[in-house]
């Protein structure tokens, strides 16, 4: 029996769990506040950010979101950043990726204040994150790590391939999946569009995370009886649909299932996760700002 994991159930429980945490920090006179950032005009950008504003709306967080013409110079969205960092009413601050061409990536990420960069990317917290003392762990590779932690799935000692190297998923996920900790202590294996022969490397997976951007580029011929696989990738392919595309994952749904123990679909998968993740950060920033303990690794 293959269990076809709903991320939604998951991330459904997060979110209670932090939004009493969120009602305490308020009976202390606290209010959670994450700031999103949107210069985009992408339609799938936008989408992103108002589902993590309703999100917050459900939490207990206020969320405050902040537009800016995808035509401004740089230095409008990093003067917006410096007001948001100085501003003690926000714990959190989230710029929607990808910024426009003409803007730095490097320098959004490193303008954010560290205690406030609650996607984990600034490089304080991602070295802070290789050191195994992680402030902020990154949204998508964390829920990762929620997701098989709610299936009883032990990474200790077995063998985990990524596919992927970004510095938002594959990356932090390979990291989270080595630290000496829970969720952790496998034996990891980093793929990536130069690997020589992926199949060989997913075919010894225990736990197979994808996350390549590649519509089913991994179905059941690649995969080894009873894996784990969890399938983090999401591409909008045209389709004759009432939108117009549906949302593909990177694996293969129904070769794959065939040989898992336990899978994820897409949608319903890690997608949920990942704005879950986002909300606990928020609510641990607003914690470490304040002073006030919330129990929240
Ligand atoms: P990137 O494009 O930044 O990275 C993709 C990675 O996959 C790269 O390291 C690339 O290798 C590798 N890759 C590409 N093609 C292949 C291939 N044929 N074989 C092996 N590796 C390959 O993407 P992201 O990490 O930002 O996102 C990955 C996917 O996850 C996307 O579909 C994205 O939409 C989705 N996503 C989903 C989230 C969620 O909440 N569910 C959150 C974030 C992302 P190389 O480095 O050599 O180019």
């Amino acid at each position: 029996m293959t269990t076809i994991i709903d991320g939604n159930e998951i991330a459904d429980r997060i979110r209670a769990d932090v939004a009493e945490r969120a009602r305490r920090l308020n009976d202390e006179g606290v209010t959670p506040g994450l700031a999103t950032v949107l210069m985009s005009d992408d339609g799938g950008s936008k989408t992103y950010v108002s589902m993590k504003q309703r999100a917050c709306e459900e939490t207990g967080i206020e969320g405050i979101h902040h537009e800016i013409d995808p035509g401004e110079p740089a230095e409008v969205l990093f003067d917006r950043i410096d007001r948001l960092n100085e501003d003690p009413a926000v714990h959190g601050i989230l710029v929607q990726m990808p910024v426009p061409d003409h803007v730095d990536t490097r320098t959004v990420l490193e303008r954010i204040d560290p205690m406030k960069d609650v996607d984990g990317f600034h490089p304080e917290n991602v070295g802070r994150l290789v050191a195994g003392n992680a402030r902020y762990k990154p949204c998508t590779p964390h829920g990762v790590q929620k997701i098989l932690a709610a299936c009883d799935v032990d990474t200790e000692g077995k063998d985990a391939v990524v596919v992927g190297r970004s510095d938002i998923v594959g990356k932090p996920m390979a990291n989270l999946f080595v630290q000496r900790d829970q969720g952790g202590n496998a034996t990891v294996t980093v793929c990536h569009s130069r690997t020589a022969d992926l199949a060989a490397k997913t075919r010894e997976a225990d736990v197979v995370v994808a996350a390549a951007g590649v519509p089913e580029m991994i179905d059941g011929e690649m995969l080894s009886d009873g894996v784990t696989v969890i399938d983090v990738g999401i591409t909008r392919v045209e389709a004759d649909t009432e939108k117009g595309y549906e949302l593909v994952g990177d694996v293969d749904f129904e070769s794959a299932k065939e040989k898992a123990s336990a899978i994820t679909p897409v949608p319903g998968g890690v997608g949920p996760l990942t704005i879950a993740m986002l909300m606990y950060n928020t609510v641990k920033a607003a914690s470490l700002q304040s002073g006030v303990p919330v129990d929240l690794p």
